[in-house]
């Protein structure tokens, strides 16, 4: 079955401008934003353009401009929050959630980079 979109989703509400955001990196193909419920000290959401649901969707179906673009940006986010791995920062964590076991909350694909803390173990599983 192919993905389906769904164009009332928060994120695509945001893409088209109807909702505010506070805006971190955006290039043609890619915004990054800060979360609005932060979990670490630096929070902040990549997102493609492009309708796609989750990572595999966007892996499978987007262009590669649209995949370059997208890890370029999670780069300069990186650099931009002190966090880059290259730059004497103390790297972060990225995590994207897809479909119903991986929990996720909003259907159009996005890459969670945290950092500014020590993020802990790498999964916590609860019921
Ligand atoms: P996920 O569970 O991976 O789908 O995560 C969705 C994320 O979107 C959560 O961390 C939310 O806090 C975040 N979120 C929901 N609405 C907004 C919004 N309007 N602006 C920024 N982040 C949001």
């Amino acid at each position: 079955m192919a993905y389906s979109y769904d164009d009332s989703n928060i994120f695509a509400r945001i893409l088209r401008g109807e909702i505010p955001n506070n805006t971190v990196a955006e290039t043609e193909y890619t915004l990054a934003f800060r979360d609005i419920r932060p979990l670490a000290p630096s929070h902040v959401l990549v997102i493609p353009k492009g309708k796609y649901v989750a990572m595999d969707d966007f892996a499978e179906n987007a262009s590669a401009e649209e995949i370059v673009d997208f890890m370029r940006v999670v780069a300069q986010v990186a650099k931009a929050e002190g966090l880059s791995t290259g730059d004497g920062g103390n790297g972060f964590r990225a995590i994207t959630n897809a479909g119903n076991d991986g929990v996720q909350e909003v259907p159009h694909f996005h890459l969670h980079i945290l950092g500014g803390r020590v993020m802990g173990p790498m999964i916590l599983l609860r019921d």
